[in-house]
């Protein structure tokens, strides 16, 4: 192994920062080799703030409409192929009790940018979640709202919300996104949402086209500085109906690395192993959590729709029961030594919010 790679590995477990020259270098240095020295530190680190428990999280999609274009996703505004739908609140909350009964005590409620989710619905579905599980989370994941919207959402209630940065590159953020859609408004989403007081998630897609070790060694200087309380990332995968359509996928031994260099970097961060990276392997997910991440995310959304919610090509788990996701994710996780917790799984890092 490169002796000046594992002194820069070795100076993250303990500093938690490097230099972007510093990043850029490990991010070019991977070797299997070096890949697993990472893991190894990651999870050691993982294990000393978590022991062997990885979180659950149930994820219900409730809509596919949405009204942006973002280049790389299928649910963009103008793939005119795309099966839309719409939960209704009763749906969505038939959604969390069957999640409640199985053990979950974080519900996220993710969609695309769908404008029928006003801050009043979306507030009374908050309070009604709230209301009838006062032990459960609620995290939002519903893309660019305004400070006062987002506000309103969390005095309803909502403790957590998830919005990826994409990238910390401002012009690979044009090259993702229309020009109606800025790295300059994304940044002040996050940086509302921090100012409310949510426990905030960014993340990036792996691979994503256009994507250079400079861009990722810009990523991993802002997880560094923002210091989110979770963090996504995922391989980007292509689907057939984006102007992306023709573009490689990211890889999953590359999605793993940086999930270590991530541990290091910030060790309280909730980091999910995500259903792409499943996608894409069938152990990935097994392979993301060894690697460091110590949340998984699995559906609870009505069998219904599950294959409505395209976001990339060939997504895994649209065909289970909540109940069969949940028993197989539990499975798998024992199968290499971790355990699914029923628990809120808040970040180590921040203080709890109190009900509200
Ligand atoms: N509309 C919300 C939430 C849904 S999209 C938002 O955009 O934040 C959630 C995440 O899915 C995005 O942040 C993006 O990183 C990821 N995603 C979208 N298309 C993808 C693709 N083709 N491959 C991998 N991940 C993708
Ligand atoms: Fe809409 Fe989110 Fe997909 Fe962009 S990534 S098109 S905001 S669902």
């Amino acid at each position: 192994m490169n002796e000046t790679l594992v002194s820069l590995v070795r100076k993250l477990k303990k500093t938690h920062s490097l230099s972007l020259d510093e990043y850029h270098a490990l991010i070019v240095g991977q070797t299997p080799e070096l890949a697993a020295f990472l893991a190894k530190e990651a999870d050691e680190v993982r294990r000393s703030i978590y022991g062997n428990e990885v979180f659950v999280r149930g994820l219900i999609e409730i809509s596919s409409y949405c009204k942006n274009n973002c280049y790389y996703c299928g649910l963009r505004r103008e793939n005119g192929q795309a099966q839309r739908y719409r939960l209704s609140p009763e749906e969505i909350l038939s959604c969390a009790r069957e999640g409640y009964a199985l053990g979950f005590r974080t519900f996220v409620l993710q969609g695309g940018e769908d404008a029928w989710f006003t801050d009043e619905r979306l507030s009374a579905i908050i309070r009604q979640i709230k209301a009838e599980f006062s032990d459960c989370a609620v995290t939002l994941s519903l893309g660019e709202r305004s400070f006062a919207s987002y506000k309103t959402l969390f005095e309803a209630g909502a403790d957590r919300y998830l919005l990826r940065h994409e990238t910390a590159d401002a012009e690979h953020y044009a090259a993702l996104h229309p020009a109606e859609l800025s790295f300059e408004n994304r940044m002040r989403c996050l940086a509302d949402l921090r100012k409310i007081g949510y426990a905030v998630g960014c993340g990036f897609m792996v691979g994503s086209p256009g994507q250079t070790p400079d861009t990722l060694a810009k990523d991993l200087k802002f997880v560094e500085t923002f210091r989110p309380e979770m963090c996504g990332i995922g391989p980007f995968i292509p689907h057939h109906a984006t102007p992306f359509a023709g573009e490689v996928a990211g890889s999953v031994a590359k999605t793993c690395y940086l999930l270590s260099i991530l541990r290091l970097i910030h060790p309280p961060l909730l980091l999910p192993a995500t259903t792409a990276l499943g996608t894409l392997d069938p152990s990935g997910r097994e392979k993301g959590v060894l690697s460091g991440a110590n949340v998984v995310m699995p559906n609870l959304s009505p069998v219904s729709v599950r294959k409505k919610y395209e976001l990339y090509n060939g997504k895994i788990c649209t065909g289970e029961e909540s109940a069969e996701c949940r028993g197989c994710l539990d499975r798998r996780m024992e199968s290499i030594g971790y355990r699914v917790v029923v628990s809120r799984g808040d970040p180590k890092s921040t203080p709890q919010k109190g009900d509200h």
